[in-house]
């Protein structure tokens, strides 16, 4: 019997991501994970709380502290392996490791926090998790005639 994915609340024409990989990755590029069109974020880390596109609500949330979590992990897994070896190579003069690593470490936190928000908020709602229950029984495969 052929099934086919449909969309509650929407009268987007794209399709609903189809595995959690999608769902992230229309998150971490700041897009709605349902539709993909809309932008999930209003500011730089405030959700919106309905996808301006598709009306999806995103208010659901939880994120918390999470990617934040998941950000420090990240960058300091590739900076410091990093810090170590120019500091073992090339041994720079102390004032420009003192400038450059701080500055480093503060832009790449800066810019990979909204992306990591944004896939943690898709993999919650693609996994139907806090307030996303309804949505996810809302977009579960129907048969069609
Ligand atoms: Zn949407």
């Amino acid at each position: 019997m052929p099934v086919e994915f449909r969309h509650a609340a929407s009268a987007s024409e794209t399709p609903l991501p189809a595995t959690a990989g999608q769902a992230l990755w229309r998150g971490f590029r700041g897009k709605c994970p349902a539709c993909g069109e809309g932008a999930l974020f209003g500011r730089y880390l405030k959700v919106n709380d309905t996808c301006p596109h598709c009306h999806e609500e995103m208010h659901h949330h939880r994120a918390d502290d999470f990617p934040a979590y998941l950000v420090i992990i990240v960058v300091g897994h590739i900076l410091v392996p990093l810090v170590l070896a120019a500091e073992t190579h090339y041994a720079p003069p102390v004032l420009l490791s003192m400038l450059a690593w701080p500055a480093i470490a503060l832009v790449s936190t800066l810019g990979l926090l909204q992306p990591v928000k944004g896939a943690v908020v898709a993999v919650q709602w693609f996994g139907g998790m806090h307030g996303f229950e309804d949505a996810k029984k809302a977009r579960a495969p129907t048969p069609t005639r």
